[in-house]
């Protein structure tokens, strides 16, 4: 007998709603978390409408404690054509999180459900037997666990994905998070500027509490060409937005999967980024990590009652996300400013109001 039915390697998202929804359905399940209880996670914290939707299906309510103050935040688009293209969508909100306190309170349910969690604990390597076979490390001590099944949920540079296919080329899109204490003519929105003398990718303004995070990503992995562009993006606010920086709090690079998509191999899956679940072109993770933690626990009900590997029935729950991100890596790969305002306009049709 193998010590779990299911094994989650990260606590993020991906992981803790995979493990909160297998818990759900009856199986003994261990989530691996190698950071410790308030591990930081680079993110903006703002979900979307659908990605509360998800959460509200699945019978949770995201509790003030964890939102950031402005709570609600509407939309502002800046598009490519012309100095005064874009402005504010209508009746349009996302909720704007504490990415920290999110997912500590997403791990919380998951261990309310019967999941046990094990923090500062590292997957290293496994060995694909029946039972896998998984090296973990905590402080000093490696020792070894026995699953049935596995969930690789263990981030953009996932390790269980290495392990699974080896060299296979993988490319990330880089997100540069200046936290400012700063002054600046901003509502309370979601900038998102869509113009690539602005960002090879795309560009954002939120506000936090009292800070104002600006970012940018670029799917050119190089921190220095990042560097000018965000130079570059803060003197246009200024001149936009009166924006004032005043002191730096805090500043992550961190990364988010470009345009590829890895669902798993036998009696092993990934989900969240580690798959490359993440929308390219916006930068919309969280949803998608959800969305796929929830299918992952499906499939595994399908796997036991159909008796067929994991990964084939996790291909099917995940059909219709997979389909959506493979739209997204089409704007993405082929990116021109018109490519750009048409996915604009497809992700404002595509998104309900909250
Ligand atoms: C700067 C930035 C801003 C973003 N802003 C937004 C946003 O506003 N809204 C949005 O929807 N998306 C946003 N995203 C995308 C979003 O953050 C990701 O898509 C989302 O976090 C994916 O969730 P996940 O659970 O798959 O992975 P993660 O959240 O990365 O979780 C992976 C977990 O695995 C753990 N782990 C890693 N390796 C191991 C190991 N070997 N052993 C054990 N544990 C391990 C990590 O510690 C981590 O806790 C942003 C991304 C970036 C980089």
């Amino acid at each position: 007998m193998p010590d779990f039915d299911v094994v989650v390697v990260g606590g993020g998202p991906a992981g803790a709603i995979s493990a909160l929804k297998c818990s759900e359905l009856g199986f003994k399940v261990l989530l691996i978390e190698s950071g410790d209880v308030k591990r930081h996670k680079p993110c903006a914290g703002v979900l979307t409408p659908m990605c509360v939707d998800v959460l509200r299906s699945l019978g949770m309510s995201i509790p003030r404690n964890v939102m950031c103050s402005p709570a609600m935040l509407g939309l502002y688009y800046v598009l490519p054509n012309g100095e005064n293209s874009g402005g504010r969508v209508q009746n349009f909100k996302f909720l704007n999180v504490n990415r920290d306190l999110f997912d500590q309170w997403l791990r919380q349910n998951a261990a309310e459900s019967g999941v046990k969690i094990l923090y500062t604990t590292e997957f290293l390597n496994m060995r694909e037997s029946n039972p896998i076979r998984i090296l973990a490390k905590q402080g000093c001590k490696i020792f070894e666990i026995t699953t049935r099944y596995l969930i690789g949920a263990d981030g953009v540079f996932s390790k269980v994905r290495k392990q699974l296919y080896g060299l296979a080329k993988v490319n990330f899109e880089l997100i540069s998070q200046e936290y400012w204490m700063a002054k600046g003519n901003f509502e309370d929105c979601l900038y998102v500027f869509f113009r690539k003398e602005l960002a090879p990718g795309y560009a954002y303004v939120v506000l936090k509490n009292d800070l104002c995070l600006v970012g940018l990503g670029s799917p050119k992995s190089d921190y220095a060409f990042i560097l000018t562009y965000i130079n570059q993006f803060k003197k246009r606010l200024r001149k936009e937005f009166a924006f004032k920086p005043r002191s730096l709090v805090r500043n992550d690079v961190w990364a988010i999967p470009y345009a590829f998509l890895l669902h798993g191999i036998g009696n092993t899956i990934l989900v969240g980024d580690a798959a490359g679940f993440c929308n390219t072109l916006t930068g919309e993770g969280i949803r998608l990590a959800i969305e796929t933690g929830v299918a992952a626990g499906n499939a595994i009900q399908d796997a036991v009652s159909c008796d067929r590997p994991l990964a084939s029935t996790y291909r099917d729950r995940v059909e219709r996300i997979t389909r959506f991100i493979c739209r997204a890596h089409q704007f993405a790969t082929g990116l021109t400013d018109e490519g750009r305002e048409e996915f604009v306009n497809f992700e404002l049709g595509r998104t309900p109001f909250l």
